[in-house]
């Protein structure tokens, strides 16, 4: 076998890796763009008293919320940083709103 036939074969091994790679990210970010979003109504959300609209939290309730604090700055957040919705692991399989809040916020580092 040439030398050339093995770095053919090795690079033909490789695309089916490369582009099932390439697959598997583009299901995970279908897969938390298909997510639906959390409802402020649903019980762990209002216990957290989680809002799509930080400045809308119940400032008498929930007094450790400062204005700035939004779930894109929150450690927890793990939305790309221009999308408006993102996974948050406080509400597993559902998005929470970039500009939403919740008590378990954690600023970012
Ligand atoms: Fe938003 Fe952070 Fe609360 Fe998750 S933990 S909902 S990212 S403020």
């Amino acid at each position: 076998m040439k030398r050339t036939d093995f770095k053919r074969r090795s690079f033909l091994k490789l695309v089916p890796l490369a582009a099932a790679a390439v697959l598997a990210a583009r299901s995970g970010q279908a897969l938390a763009q298909g997510m639906p979003h959390v409802d402020e109504n649903d019980a762990t959300a209002q216990t957290l008293g989680y809002k799509n609209d930080a400045t809308k939290v119940d400032r008498k309730k929930f007094a450790k919320h400062q204005p700035g604090q939004t779930c894109s700055n929150c450690q927890l957040y793990q939305g790309k940083p221009k999308e408006a919705w993102g996974p948050c692991p406080i509400f597993p399989g559902k998005q929470v709103s970039a500009k939403g809040w919740c008590s378990a916020y954690v600023k970012k580092a």
